[in-house]
């Protein structure tokens, strides 16, 4: 019984594969391009951790004296530790945080670049933290057709309902905060310098 379920599942992933294939080739502009070919862009900014909790932004503002009207009332900031408020894009990545209440008010790591002149923060991965404070790669999954989403909506494949789903996972060894990089050194403490930290990962 399990077996038939597994080579069911693969079977929808498959063709969940296919039909998102012939979606993206449907839209104009879109050429067919996937999303880690966008991230590729050589275009995009070098990617940067962003730490905080992400936030309306109306409600971070009123905690700061600033009133604003109604046009404000659905945006989201990030509100990093340091108390900057960064508005993040709600494009494939960044979406969810409008959407979903259960990402907000919560620590969050976030990978993610700005552009040169462009206050906005675009979102690549996100982070969340569980009760124990370990670290959760996040986000969304149909366990039907066992493909990964970035927002709410529909399974892509199914139309059954996703989940918000939560892995426990490391930072990227070249974006790892200063407080575990240097646990990393502590380690490789004999070692010289170097500008990359991935072979001084902890592997914790
Ligand atoms: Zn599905």
């Amino acid at each position: 019984m399990l077996h038939r379920i597994a080579i069911g599942g693969l079977l929808a992933a498959f063709v969940c594969l296919s039909k998102v294939g012939l979606a993206e080739s449907k839209f104009p502009g879109s050429k067919g391009d996937t999303q880690s070919a966008r991230i590729a862009s050589p275009k995009t900014p070098q990617k940067r951790l962003f730490t905080g909790r992400v936030v309306m932004l109306r409600e971070a503002f009123k905690r700061r004296n600033i009133s604003a009207f109604d046009e404000y009332k659905d945006l989201v900031a990030l509100e990093t530790d340091d108390g900057e408020l960064i508005p993040i894009v709600p494009d494939w990545r960044g979406r969810a945080f409008f959407q979903d209440k259960r990402l907000r008010n919560r620590k969050v790591e976030l990978i993610g670049f700005r552009r040169p002149g462009i206050p906005f923060l675009q979102v690549i991965t996100v982070f969340t933290f569980d009760k124990q404070g370990v670290r959760q790669f996040t986000d969304y999954w149909c366990d039907i057709c066992s493909i990964p989403m970035y927002e709410i909506k529909p399974c892509d494949c199914c139309q059954d309902e996703i989940r918000l789903r939560f892995q426990p996972q490391e930072l990227p060894a070249d974006l790892r905060t200063p407080k575990e990089t240097g646990q990393a050194d502590r380690k490789q403490s004999t070692q010289k310098e170097t500008p990359h930290t991935e072979k001084n990962a902890p592997q914790n």
